[in-house]
C-alpha cells in the first residue's frame, strides 16, 4: 500500500497545510499546483485518492473527474472535492460527475481525515491504518504486527499484506488473478501459482490457534477470507 494521496490545490498555503496534515498522519501526500501537474502525476503507482480543488489554472476539478472517469485505470480512484462556502450548486454537480464526497473551506484537520478515512474505508480499506481484528486474531498495519490471541505471529511481508487484504474484505470469494492485483500491483508479473504458495504459508503462519481455516479454498474459483466455518 503505498498510501499516496494525490492533492491538487492552487492555493500554496492550502495546499501545503494540506499536505502536512496528511504526512502526520501517514500518507504520501503528492502536491499538484494546476491541472497539467495533476495530469502528470496520474500515473503508476496510483494514488489511494485524489483531493481535489474546483477551480484550477488550466482546468476545473469537473473536467479532471470526467478524464479520469474515461480511462480504466484511474476510473475507481475516489475523489473529494474541495470547494469554497459560495459554490454550494457546484458541490451538487460535482458528486453527479462522480466525486466521492466534498469538504466545504474552511475546513479542521480533524474534518479532512475524518471524510479521508471514510471514503478510503469504503473503496480503499487497506489504505486506512486502522487495527483488524477477528476472532481474535489481530493485524495492526501501523505497527505491522499481527497477533492470535495476545500472542505474537511471525509473518513474512506478503503474507503480512494478503492477510491485511483478507480482513478487509471477509466472506468474499477472489481468484488468484484479482489476489495478485490487490496484494501483489498491477504491474507486477507473476504466476498465479505463486498466490497458492503464500496461501500456504500464511495459512502455516496463522494455525496456532485455528485460524488457518478461515482461508477457505473454492474450487474452482478462488480463496475466500470467511468467519463462518
Ligand atoms: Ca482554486
Amino acid at each position: 500500500m503505498t498510501r499516496k494521496i494525490l492533492v491538487v490545490e492552487d492555493e500554496a498555503a492550502i495546499r501545503d497545510m494540506l499536505c502536512l496534515i496528511l504526512e502526520q498522519k501517514g500518507f504520501s501526500p503528492e502536491p499538484a499546483a494546476d491541472y497539467q501537474q495533476a495530469l502528470d502525476l496520474l500515473k503508476e503507482p496510483y494514488p489511494e485518492l485524489i483531493l481535489l480543488d474546483w477551480m484550477l489554472p488550466g482546468g476545473s476539478g469537473i473536467q479532471l473527474i470526467k478524464q479520469l472517469k474515461q480511462h480504466e485505470l484511474t476510473r475507481d480512484i475516489p475523489v473529494i472535492m474541495l470547494t469554497a462556502r459560495a459554490e454550494e450548486e457546484d458541490k451538487i454537480r460535482g458528486l453527479d460527475v462522480g466525486a466521492d464526497d466534498y469538504i466545504t473551506k474552511p475546513f479542521s484537520p480533524k474534518e479532512l481525515i475524518s471524510r479521508l478515512n471514510a471514503v478510503l474505508r469504503r473503496v480503499a480499506p487497506m489504505a486506512v491504518d486502522e487495527v483488524v481484528e477477528m476472532q481474535g486474531l489481530k493485524l495492526d498495519p501501523a505497527t505491522h504486527r499481527v497477533s492470535a490471541h495476545e500472542q505474537a505471529l511471525d509473518l513474512g511481508p506478503t503474507e503480512f499484506r494478503l492477510l491485511h487484504f483478507f480482513m478487509t474484505h471477509p466472506e468474499r470469494v477472489y481468484s488468484r488473478e484479482q489476489l495478485l492485483n490487490n496484494v501483489w500491483g498491477t504491474n507486477v508479473y507473476v504466476e498465479d501459482r505463486t498466490v497458492d504458495v503464500h496461501i500456504r504459508r500464511l495459512r502455516n503462519a496463522i494455525a496456532h490457534a485455528g485460524h488457518d481455516q478461515m482461508i477457505q479454498t473454492v474450487r474452482g474459483a478462488g480463496y475466500r477470507f470467511s468467519t463462518r466455518l
